[in-house]
């Protein structure tokens, strides 16, 4: 059965055609800066990359070039053939726990929504419109990133803020990242041969989270309210003092739409080194020498690392920890620092097994008290598992 799993953005729309249940790639590609000059897309089919550019007004005309591609390609001989499309919509807030159908109640829904996800909500629900309009028959699914950290109990998710903030404007921690950490303890749970474990996933990428997991439930994680809470990211500052907001605005009278841009995107890795969000970029200014590169990748691992003490403690223990995403897979001196960090916990780094990019691997030794991981992420086969579920 075919079926897509699309991730739909404000200028961007990525997708990936499965034959399922085998969940074999049968295409992928990527539309990007839709609806701005330049645009263009890439895709991958038969071994090859092939990129076009091509005039993109909006994600409908992009769907429809999607639809030639798997037509000319002979993917699909008719669009029928299409089964399920899996959507994936950052927030559900506490409305969804799960993947579900997208009919227009969970749409109204979503779109309800949107103050809590402004930017992306509406941008997902723009890729869900265009293809209901091109591929009507298909079954549209839902997968929200907050889905699976909708099991963590009040203790966890609520702040310590006027309880009405929470009653009234939903003021909660919804934790975001969900299809990968469910993916990665999924994964760590068949590499363990058993899923009554406890597991502490570390998704650091540009974005950052980590979730404290027990017999696959969520208990706890780092985002919050939005991702800019909790680990320092590429640009976003993570936990800080909220006190710092209305100081900031009282000393240079910036707007909360500038205040919200800094710390969305002049903060983090790129905000204490003043030279990029990007961690490989970090990791050449630090061989250069550069003190604010080494203070920002510092900051950076002790987040992380007490995070994992944290989580460690909150779980009464720990069976294994995973890293995923583009830090997590393939920085291995950030690993390297972080399971250091580690060593109080009596684990273990296995230097020569963490050598090691993109690729799953055991990282520590055979004597470390807890088992770490790398894992490489696929939210997109987690979204075309969903989907292929509600069309069996
Ligand atoms: P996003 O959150 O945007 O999906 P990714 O998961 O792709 O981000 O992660 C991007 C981050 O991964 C960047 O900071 C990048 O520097 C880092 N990264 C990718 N490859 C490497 C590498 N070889 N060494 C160190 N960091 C890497």
């Amino acid at each position: 059965m075919k079926i897509l799993s699309v991730n739909a953005g404000s200028s961007s729309l990525k997708f990936q055609m499965y034959e399922m249940p085998e969940e074999t790639v049968l295409i992928s590609g990527v539309f990007e800066r839709i609806g701005i000059e330049n645009s263009f897309y890439t895709i991958k089919v038969n071994g090859e990359q092939i990129k076009k550019e091509v005039q993109l007004p909006n994600h409908e005309v992009a769907v429809e070039y999607l639809t030639n591609e798997l037509l000319e390609n002979h993917i699909v001989d008719d669009l029928s053939e299409i089964k399920g499309i899996g959507h994936r919509l950052v927030h559900g807030g506490d409305k969804y726990a799960d993947s579900v159908v997208l009919n227009e109640d969970v749409m109204k829904t979503v779109e309800e929504l949107t103050p809590l996800a402004p930017l992306h909500n509406p941008a997902n629900l723009v890729g869900v419109r265009a293809f209901q309009k091109i591929v009507p028959n298909a079954v549209a699914v839902a997968v929200f990133d907050t889905a699976f950290h909708q099991t963590m109990d009040k203790i966890a998710y609520l702040y310590s803020t006027p309880y009405e903030w929470y009653e009234k404007y939903g003021v909660r921690k919804y934790g975001f990242h969900g299809t990968s950490h469910k993916y990665i303890v999924n994964r760590i749970h068949e590499i363990l041969g058993r899923n009554d474990i406890k597991v502490i996933t570390c998704h650091i990428g540009n974005g950052g989270s980590i979730s404290a997991i027990e017999n696959g439930k969520c208990i706890d994680t780092s985002m919050g309210f939005t991702p800019n809470a909790g680990l320092i990211m590429g640009s976003r500052s993570g936990d800080i003092d909220a006190t710092i907001i209305p100081y900031i605005m009282e000393k240079t009278g910036s707007t909360i739409q500038e205040i919200d841009n800094a710390l969305n995107k002049k903060s983090g890795l790129l905000g204490i080194s003043g030279i990029s969000s990007d961690s490989r970029d970090i990791e050449a200014g630090i061989e250069a020498g550069n003190e604010r590169a080494v203070l920002a990748q510092k900051m950076y691992v002790r987040r992380v690392i007490n995070y994992i003490a944290q989580y460690y403690v909150e779980l009464g223990g720990c069976d294994a920890i995973a890293f995923t995403a583009g830090v997590g897979e393939n920085s291995i001196s950030v690993r390297k620092k972080i399971i250091e960090g580690l060593s109080v916990l009596g684990i273990k780094l296995d230097e020569e097994a963490n050598n090691v990019r993109g690729k799953e691997a055991l990282i520590t030794s055979a004597d470390s008290s807890i088992p770490c991981y790398v894992v490489p992420t696929d939210e997109e086969v987690m979204i075309a598992r969903d989907a292929y579920f509600f069309c069996k």
